[in-house]
């Protein structure tokens, strides 16, 4: 029985699978079951920020595995410290509730933006304004949220009080931001979307909407965070410190970890009890978190992500077959002249280049610390691709 037929007779086809078993990694290429490589412009959809088992990462990783895996949260570790204050200091968030992925940082984050308003005006302004295209996560309330309509299917009933508002439409905003409402949440760049930035003016009319009522504005920063767009957040490119932003997806390198930052105002909004996860904050999540925080913040690593993404986005854009590029930093999109996405993925795998797609566009989203080596070797390949 071969690897794919043995796993798809024990797990549930939730996922359209590329037909490739993927076996290990080292910096920003992996291999499969028969040793052929692969260059990795996908990161595992943004999670191994730092490629495939970098050197400190697996240092501390396998260092906290030796000396404590796990304790409930029932008592205080020093990693959990540690990773908190480091992530509070270089984001100049409060607080953070830590939790196990994107879904569930977003969980945290319509939690805490009921109970704000609850505890300040009570019942009734309990809605919550997302945006069409958006994406949040896959549990009830996060898909709930998510502005596709393919996805409220099949699992009803949803869950009440979201309403969705047309990306850049000032207008549908207004309207819909009424005295039910109690938080706005976007993506700053729309990724499963079609990695669509949000514009300018949008962005600072929801901003400036929300203050003069007191609503909170939630960014999802799961997938543009921690470095990916060239900046720790996408949001210090617009302007804007959110109440609440949302990480997971790169934030530990590959390990399961979630984040929900709250700023001044709402850092003690979920009091005792009214919260929780069991494996949030784990010890060795935390120090594959901190060994991350700790590469991202270090004295030019920022501004290697920006040279390298402009590298990468030039020589992109003159690839044939190339109609333009979206996206902010290391969070690309490519919009296709005539060939299909899904087609070019399928053929970049067969040469050796592991690619993602996001509506009609390919999407990249190479690890931080990829070399311009390995970007030449990638966009070698994917203009053989595009040129077959
Ligand atoms: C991936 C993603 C999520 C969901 O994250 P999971 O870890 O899969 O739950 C939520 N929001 C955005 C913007 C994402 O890209």
């Amino acid at each position: 029985m071969t690897t794919q037929e043995q796993l798809n007779a024990s797990v549930m086809p939730t996922y359209g699978r590329f037909p490739v078993v993927i076996d290990h990694g080292a910096g920003e290429s992996c291999a499969d079951e028969t040793g052929k490589t692969y260059i990795d412009f996908g990161s595992g959809i943004g999670t191994n920020s730092l490629g495939y088992c970098n050197a400190a990462w697996t240092e501390a990783v396998c260092r906290q595995v030796h000396t404590l895996q796990h304790t409930s949260n029932l008592y205080y570790t020093k990693v959990q410290a540690d990773f908190a204050q480091k992530l509070c200091e270089i984001t100049g968030y409060e607080k953070v509730f830590f939790c196990n992925s994107g879904a569930e940082a977003n969980e945290c984050a319509i939690k805490l933006a009921r109970k704000y308003s609850f505890d300040k005006y009570g019942k009734g302004r309990h809605k919550i304004l997302t945006l069409v295209n958006s994406f949040h996560g896959r549990s009830l309330a996060t898909l709930s949220a998510t502005g596709h309509e393919v996805f409220h299917n099949y699992f009803f009933p949803f869950v009440e009080g979201f309403d969705f508002v047309t990306a850049n439409d000032i207008a549908d905003l207004q309207a819909k931001l009424d005295d039910t409402v109690c938080a706005v949440m976007l993506e700053y760049i729309q990724g499963e979307g079609g990695v669509n930035a949000l514009e300018q003016a949008f962005v600072d009319a929801i901003f400036e909407a929300c203050e003069k009522r007191d609503v909170l504005v939630i960014t999802d920063e799961v997938q543009t965070g921690v470095g990916r767009t060239g900046t720790f957040l996408a949001g210090e490119q617009f302007g804007h410190k959110a109440d609440v932003v949302t990480l997971a997806k790169g934030i530990a390198g590959g390990l399961p970890m979630g984040a929900c930052l709250a700023n001044e105002k709402c850092a003690d909004v979920l009091d005792k009890g009214s919260h929780g996860s069991t494996f949030g904050g784990n010890p060795v999540c935390c120090a594959g978190g901190l060994a991350v925080l700790e590469t991202v913040s270090a004295p030019g690593f920022l501004d290697g992500v920006r040279e390298k993404a402009a590298y990468l986005r030039e020589k992109l854009a003159s690839l044939p077959g190339v109609k333009s590029l979206s996206g902010i930093g290391l969070m690309i999109g490519i919009a296709l002249t005539d060939k299909k996405a899904g087609d070019v993925a399928n053929a970049a795998l067969e040469k050796g280049l592991l690619v993602l797609t996001a509506k009609d566009k390919i999407r990249l989203l190479p690890p931080l610390t990829i070399s311009k080596e390995e970007i030449d070797k990638g966009v070698a390949l994917l203009a053989d691709v595009l040129a077959q």
